[in-house]
């Protein structure tokens, strides 16, 4: 007898190939294809391992979603897109089963699509532009864009398909790059195809910026999917130097006027985490997200004692925050084995900055939301390790500068929830560490390197800049959109000395 997942993918089949019968499909037939579900790791399965929760679209199921696709004129989901995919292109390509030829188009402008296709926020850029999901009043129901980007990167990367692309012939140039985040790795890519000398400087001992040490492996696999890019990039010419700290192993200035750089591209990203500013935060069991995730993460702590760094058990987890660090936080420490993980959140649901879909596997997998709360105090054991937090109750009053309503404290609701283990997971500002110790390198009130936003380069000559450290705190698509732009004013610069 078939089982139901013989019976689902039969079915599928069956739709594809009446779907490929008909010569020419209506925007009015297409549309009213059902969009294709991802197939998901169960929720009580996943709390309990690190792999990768969404298993990504079959082969069948990609195609019937690219049928969802009624190849608009003026195609609204390209000008959603930060880097200008041409998603129709690829799509076109995927319906007539051509999966190279849409990874193809899709690296004309993106040369980090497994990584893309996983994290990007396409409900607020591509999709929600998608024609599909306005005619039918719900982004839910536009084209999968993202889920069939993943789908091709991955099919290109399971058959071997990646075709070194050509580079130019050597131009005798050479461009240091500080930080090996998605800004890095992008403007490395594009430079050394265009025949420059090009060296990463990272000062952890692995590259890949937070797509390594922030984003866990549960949502972006680090040795199939980030190392791999990292690969490509040492085939094609890029040399890494990990465990170097420019501004304290060596200087800017030094890279350009001793070790013979002809421009440098800085990129260290927004890896400084802000706290609370509360009374008992330096408790022993008080982290920022960074630190929790970067343990856990980079140094694999989650595999302990299998791996050097150890994490300590925690039962009761309190994480602080609403966005895309605070959900990666909580289930990383339901992953770790807490019995509670608590989310405290000042305002309500609907303000969250995380993506949607982050908070909904976030409350499947059993975080438990405590929404318009704010923490007052931490307090401690004698030994000075955590017991508790102190909460106010907050309600909603009128729109803040932010357009999104603020919380205003109830009085007197302050009560306590016993933890263990606190992660404050409420935003990170600009690393001061490079801007700190190069003259000439001007920053913004806030401390992000100030750079022009189209030739990324900044107040100091031969110096360029992108990504978080220009931004804030922005997304992948955003700082590889800055390393593009960025090679290619580099490139002008190196070919012209003009500034
Ligand atoms: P980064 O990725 O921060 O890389 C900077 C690199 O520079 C780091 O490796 C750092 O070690 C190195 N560095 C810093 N200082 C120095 C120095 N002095 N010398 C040498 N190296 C240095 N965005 C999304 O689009 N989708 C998501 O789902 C998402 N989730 C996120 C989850 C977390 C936990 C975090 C923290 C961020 C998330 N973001 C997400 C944001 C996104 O990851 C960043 O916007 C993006 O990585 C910025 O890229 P970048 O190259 O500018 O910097
Ligand atoms: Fe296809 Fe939607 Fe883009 Fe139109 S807007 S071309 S339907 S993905």
């Amino acid at each position: 007898m078939m089982d139901v997942k013989d019976r689902s993918e039969d079915n599928q089949r069956e739709l594809l190939e009446e779907l490929r019968s008909h010569e020419k499909l209506t925007p009015k037939q297409r549309r009213a294809i059902e969009p294709q579900p991802m197939p998901e790791q169960p929720p009580e399965v996943r709390r309990h391992n690190i792999q990768e929760v969404p298993l990504g679209l079959s082969a069948t199921a990609a195609m019937i979603e690219a049928y969802r696709c009624i190849d608009c004129k003026k195609a609204p989901c390209v000008s959603g897109c930060p880097v200008g995919i041409d998603i129709p292109g690829f799509i076109r390509r995927i319906q007539k089963g051509d999966f190279k030829g849409a990874i193809q188009v899709i690296r004309e402008t993106n040369c980090l699509p497994a990584v893309t296709g996983r994290v990007c926020p396409q409900e607020v850029q591509c999709q929600a532009k998608c024609t599909v999901g306005k005619v039918h009043k719900d982004v839910s129901m536009a084209v999968s864009i993202g889920r069939l980007e993943r789908f091709v990167a991955d099919w290109e990367r399971d058959n071997k398909q990646f075709e070194k692309p050509e580079t130019a012939p050597s131009t005798g140039k050479r461009v240091a790059v500080v930080g090996s985040g998605p800004a890095g790795l992008t403007v490395a890519g594009d430079l050394v195809r265009l025949g420059h000398g090009v060296t990463v400087f990272e000062a952890f001992h692995k590259p890949g910026g937070v797509l390594v040490y922030g984003i866990p492996e549960f949502r972006l696999p680090k040795e199939s999917i980030v190392q791999k890019e990292v690969d490509l990039l040492e085939t094609l010419g890029v040399c890494f130097e990990m465990n170097v700290v420019i501004g304290q192993t060596i200087t800017i200035d030094e890279l350009l006027e001793e070790e013979g750089f002809d421009a440098v591209f800085v990129a260290t990203g927004a890896g400084l985490p802000y706290f609370l500013g509360l009374p008992g935060e330096e408790l022993i069991g008080v982290y920022s997200g960074n630190e929790y995730l970067t343990r856990a993460n980079l140094m694999r702590g989650y595999g302990f004692p299998e791996t050097d760094t150890p994490m300590v058990p925690s039962k009761n987890v309190a994480v602080f925050g609403g966005g895309n660090v605070a959900m990666d936080s909580a289930r990383t420490a339901l992953r770790l084995g807490a019995e509670n993980v608590y989310l405290v959140y000042r305002r309500s649901r609907e303000e969250m900055p995380a993506r949607n879909e982050e908070i909904h596997h976030a409350e499947e997998e059993g975080v438990q939301f405590m929404l318009l709360n704010n923490p007052v105090r931490f307090h401690g054991s004698d030994e000075g390790r955590l017991k508790a937090v102190e909460l106010l109750q907050m309600e909603l009053g009128e729109a803040d500068a932010s357009g999104r309503r603020r919380p205003v404290p109830v009085e007197d609701s302050n009560f306590k929830v016993e933890i263990d283990t606190a992660i404050i997971s409420i935003g990170n500002g600009p690393n001061p560490l490079v801007p700190a110790t190069t003259p000439g390198l001007e920053t913004s009130p806030k401390g992000n390197i100030i750079a022009d936003r189209d030739s990324a380069k900044t107040s100091k000559r031969g110096v360029f800049a992108g990504g978080d450290i220009v931004l804030g705190a922005a997304t992948v698509i955003l700082a590889m959109g800055e390393g593009r732009r960025a090679a290619r004013a580099i490139d002008e610069y190196l070919k012209t000395g003009k500034w």
